[in-house]
């Protein structure tokens, strides 16, 4: 296989001049060179067709030797030159200095029907910016991060994409709640792709160090690869470049609430200059409506990544971008006018949305309050988001609410309750009220119930990667059946679509999962 190597970010942009592999603080630098480590019994598990296919490799390619060999580091692609990325980040809401690509090493750019991707290896081993830890990964969160990728990508959300999966044949030692209990767990690489892994973070390293010539040349490498409709190496271009940024992370984060995503580490050094989900770390997906919920147990005390904080803590993120850049464009006014654009659009793009997920097309005044009424609504009692609004496009705008106290009325979406029996007493008039509200309002529409529905189904998926079913095929993998890796790879390609005989995935959480970790709580231990 000849890969058609067409690296840009190597040969625009300054490398470090060490080449030993040892741990440091490289300045003046955008990366530094180094090379996977190689492993005693690499071994694949899965890898993603539709990925292959865009980078133009065959079905028999990936099932061969040299593609296990690559894609777990055992063999460089021909005269590719593997390097790790140098960049900072601001941690919890608080400056980390250097952290950079410490367990990532990309392989090369390729370029594949005049679109070039970046290859990287996730768990390859350790490179200058690993600091204290291994370079290694698990197969945990390797599974995790390899399915989820694919499933946001096929959901229609903005994200980096994963090609493969593998064992590495080395074990990890790692204590998964840090409370003192390390154990050794396998070893795993994932190969990501992406057009760039440039970080929020990549910029704020150089602006941290007043290094304003790096600094120009990040940008400047950055606009003219993945911006060149903007102006270019002009005071405008900067502007314009975070402008963009603002716009694609605002897009990101309304997807993110739409489909009910959490990231759990929207650290700066996680929030990508493309504006694509990246990281997956202690993600998790909301089963109980709860804007307070995070899936992180790091961040357990403060909940900053919280699902109904996200897109204020992406504008906190825009902001630490914004004082990096500024050093190019000195000149306040601009920078913060695009913050102030990006809260008020905020609200717009949200209430839009929340609009979509109820169906709702024509422009009224009450929809604000039905929305946040609804959100109420959602918290009284733990009510499971995916399957709530699913349901509720099966809703008869017909429907009539009863006087009596049954709950007939809530048939479309009764099965969103993990109690139904805590429906009762306000709860159940609140619910009535919202109904009630709910139907007059659909009947404003023009839409059919059945072209409101298939409208709805659009944008409300039947199907995420809820931790639960992560765990479980987790848990099937570590005693080597990947059978239920393949199984939910096929099952969250169409994550819109009914997929009547895969019902059992159209559940809520089920109890055991209520406490287990990796169910309910997952650490940054990965
Ligand atoms: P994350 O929390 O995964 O975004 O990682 C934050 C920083 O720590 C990044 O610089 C990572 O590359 C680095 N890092 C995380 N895990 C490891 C590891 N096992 N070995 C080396 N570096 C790591
Ligand atoms: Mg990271």
């Amino acid at each position: 296989m000849n890969f058609n190597i067409k690296n840009t970010f190597i040969t625009n942009l300054p490398g470090d001049q060490e080449t030993e592999n040892t741990r440091r603080q490289v300045d003046e630098a955008c990366y530094s060179f180094v090379k996977p480590t190689k492993t005693e019994s690499p071994e694949l598990v899965h890898y993603s067709k539709e990925v292959a296919q865009f980078l133009g490799l065959s079905k028999s390619y990936c099932q061969s030797q040299q593609f296990l060999k690559i894609f777990t580091g055992n063999e460089i692609i021909e005269n590719s030159k593997p390097y790790a990325m140098c960049y900072g980040g601001h941690q919890f809401g608080h400056w980390a200095g250097q952290l950079g690509d410490g367990r990532a090493i990309n392989l090369a750019e390729v370029e594949h029907n005049a679109k070039r991707w970046a290859l990287q290896l996730k768990g390859a081993g350790a490179t200058p910016y690993s600091r204290s830890a291994d370079g290694l990964a698990v197969l945990r969160s390797s599974i995790r991060e390899h399915l989820c990728s694919e499933a946001m990508f096929h959901l229609g959300v903005p994200t980096t994409r994963s090609l493969s999966l593998s064992l590495t044949g080395t074990k990890v030692l790692r204590d998964v709640l840090y409370n003192g209990n390390p154990a050794y767990e396998k070893g795993a690489v994932v190969c990501r792709v992406a057009t760039s892994f440039i970080r929020f973070g990549s910029f704020e390293i150089f602006a941290s160090k007043r290094d304003n010539i790096t600094l120009k040349k990040l940008a400047d490498y950055t606009l003219k690869h993945f911006y060149p409709e903007l102006e270019q190496g002009a005071k405008k271009g900067y502007v314009a470049l975070f402008k963009a940024v603002s716009e694609r992370t605002l897009e990101m984060v309304i997807h993110w609430q739409r489909v009910g995503f959490v990231h759990g580490v929207m650290n700066t050094d996680n929030m990508s200059i493309l504006g694509l989900t990246i990281d997956y770390g202690p993600y998790g997906w909301l089963e109980g409506y709860d804007k307070k919920w995070t899936p992180n147990t790091t961040d357990i005390q403060h909940k900053r990544y919280q699902y109904g904080q996200q897109g204020d803590i992406a504008l906190w993120n825009l902001l630490k971008l914004a004082n990096a850049l500024y050093p190019l464009v000195e000149d306040a006014a601009p920078l913060e006018e695009i913050i102030t654009n990006y809260k008020k659009m905020y609200s717009v793009k949200y209430f839009e949305m929340m609009k979509s997920k109820l169906g709702l097309e024509l422009d009224t005044k009450k929809d604000l309050k039905l929305i946040e009424q609804l959100e109420l609504n959602l918290s009284l009692t733990e009510t499971d988001m995916t399957i709530f609004f699913r349901g509720l496009a099966n809703l008869s705008k017909e429907l009539v609410v009863p006087e009596k106290a049954d709950l007939t009325f809530l048939d479309s979406v009764k099965n969103a309750f993990y109690k139904i029996e805590e429906v009762k007493g306000e709860t159940l008039l609140f619910w009535k009220d919202w109904i009630g509200q709910y139907v007059t309002r659909l009947q404003k529409e023009e839409l059919s119930d059945i072209e409101r529905k298939q409208k709805m189904n659009l944008v409300n998926p039947k199907y995420v990667l809820r931790n639960y079913m992560a765990q479980i095929a987790i848990e099937a993998a570590d005693k080597g059946d990947y059978t239920v890796i393949d199984e939910l790879y096929g099952l969250l390609k169409r994550p819109y679509d009914e997929q009547i005989d895969q019902e059992k995935w159209f559940a809520k959480r089920p109890e055991w999962a209520r406490t287990k970790v990796g169910c309910s709580m997952l650490s940054c231990s990965s």
